[in-house]
Parts: structure tokens; C-alpha cells; sequence
């Protein structure tokens, strides 16, 4: 074990959070707050095939990927000396918005599948019972036996100052990782130069638990970066963009991560800004097959071509790369046919979507008045 680890170690306010699950949207947050509570973070590694692996075994083949990579991550804390270690419960996000049962029950799977002794720092978020954030961080300080109000309540602030600052780059447009660097080490971001142009743009809807973490990912943002396709994720639409897109739709937000899938692929669908929509998701799991049907649905009706590709612990990468390259090869000829046509044809073509994309939101708005007048007059 490293002589770094050890001191902190023997420090004795350390605090082990599994590089997986809510690490990926909400770690800036958990980093701000133990910060100021005086703890040291100790992440696990980045994922490996030993980390799934390991986390694999301990659990049954049917569950879902990124839970059994959760499993593997906490494993490899423990692996690492690391007693104390935040595994929250986030039932619901907002008033009836929910989380898969994993997601919510990430403890109760942890307890029933580790056998070794640790603390297990485990806070529940629940929006609909009216647990927010300030009950979930007292809830960790309070488990940490630190019961200073005002402590608290400044690391809350400090807490939110990391998130912020992370959203205002992410939205700018800045990479997970170089915005996660600049928060975490204090760094000046880099100076956001446009480097190329691309051929064809897409946006991927996935969890950010999938999507940016490269070994789960197979390192889709980089590929796609290498085939000159400029990629948009939920990184880069704020939640009200996001949620005003759902509602265009038709659709009601429902899930958790709604926002980070059916509203950002909503948004850059309805603003036309891209050629296509890559769907990534973990193999079996529920809320993201919903989600994409129902994207893939709108995606019909707008002649917007989308990809749905599922990931496990036994995906290969060869057989990923060639639907990938087939999916950019066929944007790139889509795009290069339209601007081959007459610029009659292209102007008729544009003005006729626009058109279509005003008529399909009055459409889908129309639907929704109706479904919601149905149910007022049904109770
Ligand atoms: S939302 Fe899907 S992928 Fe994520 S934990 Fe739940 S079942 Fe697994």
C-alpha cells in the first residue's frame, strides 16, 4: 500500500466512496461536503476487469451491470484498508421521481453480499417523504458523529459551490473529466477552443454511471471523438431544458435520471442539432428500456436515426466498434446526400421539418391537455 494512503490512514477521518453509480453525477457534491466536515476521500480505482469481476461473484447473474461494478468498487476499498465507506440510498430525486429498487436499495444488496467488517455510511435521499438534501447530508454527519448544526450546514454550502462550479463548466461545455479536475484540484479551466469541424454530431442518452466511465463505456466519448463525431450527453442541457423537452414530448418524467436520458435526447431531437442518438445502457436494465423506446418512438416519427447498444461484463469491444463505425458511416452518407441535393430541395426539406417540428409539439401537447383533462374528469 502506498506511503499517501497511509498517512491518511492514520489521519483516521477517512471516508471510501465507491467510484461508481451516483459517484459519476453527484461526486463534486460528496467531495465538497466531507471536505468541509474535515474528512479525507479516498476513491476506489478506476474500473478494471478485476473490479467486475469481483463484483460479479457476489452477486446473481441477472442483476445489472453497473451494480455488480458498484459491488467490485467497494470490494477494492476494502481491499484497501478502508473502514468507513458512503454507499447512499437514493429513493427519489424529486416528488415521485424515483430510482430503480437497486439504486434505492444499494445498502440492504451491500449488507447482504459483504461479509467483512466495516461502517457503512448510509443516508437516505427521498424526496417524496420529504427527506432533501439537508436531512441526507445531517443524516452522513450524523453517522460520522459530527452533530454541529452550523458545521453542517456550511458544508452543505461549500457542497453545492463544487457542484456548481462543475454544472457551469459541464454546461459550458468543458469534458467530465477536465471539469471534475478543475473542481477537485482548484484548477483554472482551459480555455474552450473550437479545434474542428465534424462531420456529423450525435447525442448519447445514457446514465452518467455508463457513459463516463470508460471501461463500462468502452471508452465510447473517445471513439467517437477518433471517427471526427461530435458528441452531446446530459453533461451539456440543464435540467430545465431537459424537463421542458419531456414535456414537449408528450411524455411525464418519471425516473431518476430522466432528465440525463428521455430530456436530453429530447432537447437536441427537437432543436435539430444533431444526425443521430446513440443509446447506451446496461444490458436487463428496466427504466432505460422504457426511456428508449420511447425516444425511439419520437425518433420514428422525426426520421432521426438512433442506436440503441447494450453493454454487460461480456461485451466485446470488436463486435461494439463495428455497429458503431456502421451507425457513423450511415449519418455521414445521410448527411453528404442532403447536401448533394438541389438547394431548392434542402430549402423545402427544412422548412417542411421545421414545420413538422412545430406541428409534433402542438400534437404531443394536445395529447397531454387531453390524458390530463381524461384524468381530472375521471376522479
Ligand atoms: S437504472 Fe438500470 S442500470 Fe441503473 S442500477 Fe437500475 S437497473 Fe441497473
Amino acid at each position: 500500500m502506498d506511503s499517501a494512503l497511509n498517512n491518511i490512514k492514520s489521519n483516521n477521518k477517512v471516508i471510501g466512496i465507491p467510484r461508481a453509480i451516483s459517484y459519476y453525477n453527484n461526486f463534486p457534491f460528496y467531495y465538497g461536503f466531507f471536505k468541509a466536515l474535515g474528512y479525507e476521500v479516498v476513491l476506489s480505482d478506476k474500473t478494471t476487469t478485476e473490479i467486475i469481476n469481483n463484483g460479479s461473484k457476489y452477486l446473481v447473474s441477472d442483476t445489472c451491470f453497473p451494480i455488480k461494478v458498484y459491488v467490485g468498487h467497494l470490494v477494492n476499498l476494502l481491499e484497501k484498508g478502508i473502514k468507513t465507506i458512503f454507499v447512499p440510498s437514493i429513493q427519489s430525486v424529486d416528488f415521485k421521481i424515483n430510482n430503480c429498487s437497486k439504486v434505492r436499495g444499494l445498502p440492504e444488496i451491500i449488507r447482504n453480499v459483504i461479509n467483512e467488517e466495516f461502517t457503512m455510511i448510509e443516508p437516505t435521499l427521498d424526496k417524496t417523504e420529504n427527506l432533501g438534501i439537508k436531512d441526507f447530508c445531517t443524516q452522513t454527519a450524523n453517522q460520522l458523529e459530527i452533530f454541529d448544526e452550523n458545521l453542517i450546514s456550511q458544508a452543505i454550502q461549500h457542497a453545492w459551490s463544487y457542484y456548481d462550479k462543475f454544472l457551469d463548466l459541464t454546461h459550458k461545455g468543458h469534458s467530465y473529466e477536465h471539469a471534475l479536475d478543475c473542481v477537485i484540484n482548484a484548477k483554472d479551466p482551459e480555455m474552450l477552443i473550437k479545434t474542428r469541424d465534424y462531420e456529423v454530431s450525435v447525442v448519447v442518452m445514457a446514465h452518467g454511471y455508463n457513459l463516463f466511465d470508460e471501461r463500462i463505456s468502452l471508452n465510447l466519448l473517445k471513439k467517437l471523438e477518433q471517427m471526427n463525431v461530435k458528441a452531446y450527453t446530459g453533461l451539456n442541457v440543464s435540467a430545465e431544458d431537459a424537463e421542458k423537452a419531456i414535456t414537449e414530448l408528450g411524455e411525464i418524467r418519471y425516473w431518476a435520471n430522466e432528465l440525463d436520458l428521455t430530456g436530453t435526447a429530447g432537447h437536441y431531437l427537437l432543436n435539430r442539432k444533431i444526425d443521430g442518438i446513440i443509446a447506451l445502457s446496461a444490458f436487463g436494465c428496466g427504466p432505460d428500456s422504457l426511456m428508449v423506446d420511447e425516444i425511439a418512438y419520437h425518433c420514428r416519427d422525426l426520421n432521426v436515426p438512433l442506436i440503441h447498444l447494450t453493454i454487460d461484463e461480456h461485451t466485446g469491444e470488436a463486435g461494439f466498434v463495428t455497429r458503431l463505425e456502421a451507425f457513423v458511416d450511415m449519418m455521414i452518407r445521410r448527411k453528404r446526400l442532403e447536401t448533394i441535393r438541389p438547394q431548392i430541395h434542402t430549402d423545402k426539406q427544412n422548412s417542411g421539418n421545421t414545420e413538422k417540428i412545430i406541428n409534433y409539439t402542438n400534437i404531443k401537447k394536445l395529447r397531454k391537455q387531453t390524458t390530463e383533462t381524461k384524468e381530472v374528469e375521471a376522479q
